[in-house]
């Protein structure tokens, strides 16, 4: 595994590949790798001549109260985890290159991004929508992978690459989960033993509300009613900063239940910020 700090470098090498002939599959990640980010990575690879993982913590998408320096940093094994799965490029370059002295232009995704979680943080997918520019410029991959974990992200991308014209196919993978359902994320290692196993209600109440949807009984405000009674019924989940039924495009809470709908939760258990969502098609 080729590691590239600098990104002109990363440039040129992805670009050499592409002159080949060679197709380039790009993980972008912040690291502190888990079997969710490994997921993506096995399938760029299996689906690209040249897998390419980046890993930068990407301190434009953080809001000034936010955990930018507490952030899991565990770079040693990251890089052992991509070498197992003989990944052929990681990126890894710092703050100072990515964003140097005199920086000042960023993509804004308008309207998707004010929404969910962007609701709870100003300027998030401003900072996403930027750096993952910057990554598709810098890496030119025939495929970026992303997880359905961060669906608005998702959304957010595709729009971002259909409106700037992006000659990159977005390719979403399913969320994973550890047994108990709860989604695979970076910050579950912020969790302690107790609130660990009270994340589980999360998992639950979204397979509680697609049953319920799938079951044709609910309406979706009986199905918001049922996500959020679950959710304050857990009483180690703080704060419900959001747990509703929303439409997969626009992401306004649907009250038109057909076709593909999104169930999303965002919840505080204390200072942890926890996301899921799971799409039901009805
Ligand atoms: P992050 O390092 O949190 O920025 O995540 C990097 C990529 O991995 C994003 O596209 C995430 O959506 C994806 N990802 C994170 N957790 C999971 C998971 N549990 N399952 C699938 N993809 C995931």
């Amino acid at each position: 595994m080729e590691i590239i700090r600098i990104p002109r470098i990363m440039q040129d090498t992805c670009k050499k590949y592409l002159l080949k002939g060679r197709s380039i599959g790009l993980v972008p990640t912040m690291g502190a790798l888990h079997e969710g980010h490994l997921s993506l990575v096995k399938r760029a690879r299996t689906e690209n001549d040249i897998s390419a993982v980046s890993i930068f913590i990407n301190p434009t998408q953080f809001g000034p109260s936010e955990d930018l320096d507490r952030y899991p940093r565990d770079v040693e094994n990251d890089i052992k985890k991509l070498r197992a799965q003989e990944v052929d490029i990681l990126f890894l370059p710092d703050n100072l290159l990515m964003y140097p002295k005199g920086f000042v232009t960023y993509v804004e995704v308008t309207a998707i991004s004010g929404k969910l979680c962007g609701a709870f943080r100003p300027g998030h997918f401003r900072g996403v929508a930027t750096v993952v520019a910057k990554l598709l410029n810098i890496a030119s991959p025939t495929r970026a992978y992303f997880g359905q974990k961060d669906f608005q992200q998702t959304v957010v991308i595709r729009r971002m690459a259909k409106d700037l014209d992006l000659d990159v196919q977005i390719v979403v993978c399913p969320t994973i989960r550890e047994q108990d359902g709860l989604a695979m994320s970076s910050r579950n290692l912020y969790l302690d033993s107790r609130q660990r196993q009270a994340a589980a209600a999360i998992y639950k109440c979204l397979s509680a509300a697609s049953e319920a949807l799938r079951s044709g009984t609910a309406s979706s405000a009986e199905t918001k009613k049922i996500m959020r009674e679950m959710l304050a019924g857990e009483p180690l989940i703080t704060n419900i900063e959001y747990a509703s039924v929303y439409d997969t495009n626009t992401l306004d809470e649907a009250d038109q239940m057909q076709g593909e709908v999104l169930l999303a939760v965002a919840v505080r258990m204390g200072e942890v910020r926890l996301i899921d969502n799971t799409v039901v098609n009805l």
